[in-house]
């Protein structure tokens, strides 16, 4: 069973082989590889919560049980040719000389950023490439461990850039089976629990304790170790409280320079951290997952609370709430830093873990297949700093953002400051780790829909492949057969997403019965044989949603749809394929629409489109909308934005215009919350 559910390890073994990382350790000679494959905690080994932690309502698959096929795997490849493949050749940053390879450079948080993302991509792509750049970062961590415990460059004692080495180290031991994690993270948190009463959380750390209680609690499930908990729970008494944050929220509206003390050459004042986008996206698992060691239903409950807030006071359309770089209100010409998209994406995967609500898959789907590549370049060489769902300019200048500076929406290497250029590597492949979940009734979850590949033990430990094919999130029919080494009973877990009312699932061809709800998981549970199908039907209707000053946003399934403006690309840095980009309009981009609210359907055409560009590009558009519109000589630019988006309805006496829109993801330039005229 082992040898045939590990489709993954021969690759590893054939790629550790080769390059003979870890020495003694896994380069072993064939004869033996079938020792290291048992003591690799295999794809099929679900580890779930030990006592006395609290049950989560579903459990994570360990790195590599998913492998990304159709559009999502192309998209993986184009970021393995982009800049994740090839940033260390090009960025000093994260060059030979990084400190986290033992040089005198950068030692603080960009060397484990960039290898949250590499880890996870090389294993999923099963590229060897990758799998030698990975191993040679990790193997100067495994190998430089100090006499006390301590991890990482000794340049400093920071502990924020350790907690994002730990996500990493957990994620490469999945993947890897590598004997040396384990043993080097409990030398570490000894280390930590004997100094941190000496030495706090203190700056990042004290605001981001609830990254390093992910991999506190990955440890915990692995050795029972009750010295890990006491730790978890210092770390909580020393963090920043983010739950009464939330109870007593004061960040209402945009923030300034001014109202939060900023000044510059000194240290952020508690404010600004507090109202600080990367913060706040990373604190939205603050409660849930102290909650799974608190044992509290309210910590793991007050996690609804804290994003309807974020929702009310600085919701955007493309899923994520505004902070350029702190909290800036609900106009869609503000802008979301790149690392609070990933962060958020991270969070959302945690929590859907812990509580299974199928809202926060929805809510998942809805920032990757929109906010993530709607901020980097087709070719994934460039990414901006903030992006705006109103973005009509992308220009090195001052705009209206609450603390950022001028070149914050360029697309280029480095915009604004470095830190999205080594963290934005993780959004797309951890995406593919959290597809699917395991059930604690030894059962499969759907989580995201896309195309894909999923092999884990069910049941009493069956073996079994589920192959997902789809063209979801541009369409809506998805197929899943099932592929078990012998026939096993299983319950099946199907999100069914808020906006699928009416949606239809057939297994075998026969409509299940029992009632289809959206907003929930739909349960299918029987026994599976080898070549069981099942096919699933979301009615991707368009849908009209209204945001600031009464807009109207164009939905269809999870992607949000806006106007491309045919954009014009002038070099402001010459690097190769990572030169430093402006953007400006060659058309128009201030128009209401003429719609049909009740009957979108009515005043708005959908048209198919068949391609095989990647796939949130214009040219790789699978999707496009017509409709018609007006322009609005009123709405003018303001600080090289959209200005203010004018109260809805309103009246144009321009001619009707014929209008396309097109994936969030794939318009740099885009319009996407529109006025709407009074009579369409
Ligand atoms: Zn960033």
């Amino acid at each position: 069973m082992v040898t045939w559910i590990r489709q993954f390890t021969p690759v590893y073994l054939a790629f550790v082989a080769a390059v003979g990382v870890g020495a003694g350790q896994t380069a072993a000679p064939p004869a033996v590889h079938t020792k290291v494959i048992a003591s690799a905690p295999a794809a099929d080994a679900v580890v779930r919560n030990r006592a006395p932690l609290r049950r989560n309502k579903f459990d994570l698959l360990p790195l590599g049980a998913i492998t990304p096929a159709g559009w999502l795997r192309q998209q993986l490849e184009v970021q393995a040719a982009g800049l994740t493949g090839h940033i260390d050749e090009i960025w000093p940053d994260l060059g030979p000389d990084s400190g986290w390879l033992g040089g005198a450079g950068e030692a603080w948080e960009r060397g484990p950023y960039f290898l949250d993302g590499l880890i996870p991509l090389a294993y999923e792509l099963k590229d060897p490439a990758l799998m030698t750049k990975a191993s040679r970062w990790v193997e100067w961590t495994l190998t430089h461990q100090q006499p006390s415990g301590q991890i990482g460059p000794t340049k400093n004692d920071d502990w924020w850039p350790r907690m994002v080495m730990l996500k990493v180290l957990t994620q490469y031991q999945e993947a890897t089976g590598d004997a040396r994690v384990i043993p080097l993270m409990q030398r570490y948190f000894a280390f930590q629990a004997q100094e941190i009463d000496k030495h706090p959380l203190f700056e990042w750390s004290k605001y981001r304790w609830q990254d390093e209680l992910v991999s506190v609690v990955w440890l915990y499930n692995r050795t029972g170790d009750p010295k890990l908990l006491d730790l978890a729970r210092r770390l909580h008494s020393q963090g920043y409280d983010w739950r009464r944050q939330f109870e007593h929220f004061p960040f209402t509206a945009k923030q300034t320079r001014e109202s939060l003390g900023l000044k510059t050459g000194s240290a952020n004042p508690d404010i600004a951290m507090q109202s600080h986008g990367v913060n706040n996206a990373m604190a939205l698992k603050a409660s849930p997952v102290w909650g799974s060691i608190s044992g509290q239903a309210a910590d793991v409950e007050a996690v609804h609370e804290q994003i309807q807030i974020l929702d009310r006071y600085h919701g955007l359309p493309n899923g994520m709430f505004s902070a350029d770089e702190h909290f800036a209100g609900p106009d869609p010409s503000q802008g979301i830093e790149l690392c609070a998209v990933v962060e958020a994406m991270f969070s959302y995967e945690n929590i859907e873990a812990i509580l299974g609500d199928a809202d926060f898959g929805d809510r998942l789907e809805r920032i990757a297949f929109n906010a993530l590549p709607g901020t980097l370049t087709d070719d994934m060489w460039a990414h901006q700093y903030d992006q705006q769902p109103n973005q009509i300019k992308c220009t090195r200048t001052d705009r209206q953002w609450s603390t950022n500076g001028p070149e914050s929406n360029l697309f280029g290497l480095e915009p604004n400051f470095g830190c999205c250029t080594a963290n934005m590597h993780q959004g797309w492949p951890k995406l593919v780790e959290t597809l699917w979940m395991a059930t604690p009734d030894g059962g499969l979850a759907t989580v995201v829909y896309a195309p894909n590949e999923v092999r884990t033990v069910v049941g009493k430990g069956i073996a079994v492949k589920l192959v997902e094919e789809s063209d979801y999130p541009f369409e809506g029919h998805v197929r899943l057969t099932v592929e078990p080494q012998s026939t096993v009973r299983f319950p099946l877990r199907l999100r069914v997403p808020a906006w699928a009312n009416g949606t239809k699932i057939r297994a075998n061809g026969k409509n299940v019965v029992g009632r289809i709800e959206a907003g929930t998981f739909y349960t299918l549970d029987r026994d599976w044989h080898s070549g069981d199908h099942i096919d699933i039907d979301f009615p991707m209707l368009l849908r009209v949603t209204h945001w600031y000053h009464n807009s109207v946003v164009i939905e269809r399934g999870p992607l949000v749809y806006a106007l491309a403006p045919t954009p014009e690309w002038s070099k402001l840095k010459d690097r190769g394929p990572a030169s430093d980009w402006e953007v400006r309009p060659s058309t128009p981009w201030n128009y209401a629409l003429a719609i049909d609210e009740k009957h979108p359907e009515r005043s708005i055409d959908v048209v198919q489109r068949s391609s095989k560009g990647a796939p949130f590009s214009m040219d790789g558009t699978r999707i496009a909308l017509h409709l018609h519109g007006r322009r609005l000589p009123g709405w003018t630019v303001v600080e090289e934005s959209a200005g203010p988006l004018p109260m809805s309805p309103v009246t144009s006496a321009e001619p009707e215009e014929s209008l396309t829109l097109v994936p969030y993801g794939a318009a740099k330039l885009r319009i996407t919350a529109f006025p709407f005229l009074s009579s369409p």
